[in-house]
């Protein structure tokens, strides 16, 4: 008996770092959303090659829709190169306000379902639907009802126990469609998966394991701790689990975001600084967008932005200001680009937010300090 209790107590202890109750995770993803809209104001474009953006001419692309996608166009493709694969393409000026009003009527939708509901980007959002009685794929396929019923447009879904792996799944049978990816079936469904399609994995580090053969999640998941940490560092320890599909990121409803951006990485490198200001304005015009549907009444403490430059190397430049100014990120791009004045692959800008509650914040670090003292005495 005594045995007995002894090793239900070690078995618990053991295991309770590891015991986390399981969520259920949804991830909406819009169809091509903002081609979508505008198809849908004018569904006499349906079947033609519709892409979103590029006004300025050097602009970029930021949708398209499927029958553009055929001729290879993607999104922030260069309008020009947009043009040569596919001359007869309906470009459409892109028009924040309505993607916006329609974003909102989404956001809506998704609330009579949950209040946990963290938004990604204008069409693009997590919820956590652990609290209700029905299947998630029912409360996926219900939500996605809704939308098509309520706006006419289609989205696409991912369920599963995770950010991580929704994310993923909610592209699997795009467009109109949804995968759900139980947790006993996680770890398999990410083996097959290229790297790339982790988070954290971008083209640099994708290209650094293909050398070294590993091409799929499933090469990653071969290798243990010591040697992921070996290769990739601190970020190896974080592959050991992302690898397998296990991500403990709880969804974060907008109030606790700290901050808000947007980037893009271009299909082909902008050569010079005035480029980079056109896109800078472009993405402006999204950030604007996203702060008045996602975080309105919050209070901005810092702009900035970010470079990628053609050798990888990265560079952010920020300055305090507490209101969101195109001209202030001309100026951050300006001196961010005169620090390499190489070719630009990605372009970011964003703004943090003021801590919304630094007295309590300052109770909790008092109250850390109070349990280090009395541990460590
Ligand atoms: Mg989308």
């Amino acid at each position: 008996m005594i045995c007995q209790s002894a090793r239900n107590q070690h078995i618990q202890a053991s295991e309770h770092p590891t015991v986390k109750a399981l969520r259920r995770i949804i991830h909406i993803d819009m169809d091509c959303f903002y081609a979508a809209v505008e198809i849908r104001e004018r569904p006499e474009l349906a079947d033609q090659p519709v892409a979103v953006g590029g006004s300025s001419g050097r602009g970029v692309l930021t949708t398209c829709n499927y029958p553009a996608r055929q001729f290879g166009l993607r999104s922030a493709m260069p309008v020009f190169k947009a043009k040569q694969l596919c001359p007869q393409v309906i470009l459409l000026p892109v028009r924040f306000e309505l993607y916006r009003a329609v974003s909102t009527q989404i956001r809506e939708i998704f609330a009579r379902y949950t209040k946990l509901i963290e938004p990604l980007s204008l069409d693009e959002a997590y919820l956590d639907v652990s609290h209700l009685k029905q299947r998630g794929a029912e409360i996926a396929r219900s939500i996605r009802d809704d939308i098509r019923r309520e706006t006419g447009l289609t989205a696409s879904a991912g369920i599963a126990p995770n950010k991580l792996v929704a994310k993923i799944a909610s592209d699997w049978n795009k467009p109109d469609g949804q995968l759900v990816v139980p947790p006993s079936k996680v770890e398999a469904f990410m083996r097959d998966l290229p790297v790339k399609k982790i988070w954290g994995v971008g083209p640099k580090s994708a290209a650094r394991m293909a050398a070294g053969g590993i091409a799929t999640c499933g090469d990653l998941q071969a290798l243990d701790r010591t040697q992921l940490a070996r290769q990739f560092g601190s970020f190896g320890l974080e592959l050991f689990h992302l690898c397998r599909g296990i991500d403990e990121r709880p969804v974060e409803p907008h109030r606790t975001r700290k901050s808000l951006s947007n980037e893009r990485t271009f299909s082909q490198n902008l050569t010079d600084l005035e480029s980079c200001h056109d896109a800078l304005a472009t993405q402006f015009a999204e950030l604007m967008a996203d702060l008045r549907a996602q975080a309105p009444d919050r209070q901005i403490a810092k702009l900035f932005v970010k470079l990628k430059f053609a050798d990888f190397r990265r560079t952010t430049a920020e300055t305090g200001a507490t209101q969101p100014d195109l001209n202030i990120f001309h100026a951050l791009l300006a001196e961010a680009w005169g620090r390499s004045g190489r070719d630009v692959r990605l372009l970011g800008l964003g703004l943090r937010f003021a801590e919304h509650n630094e007295r309590a914040e300052q109770l909790e670090l008092a109250l850390d300090a109070v349990i280090t003292t009395e541990s460590s005495g």
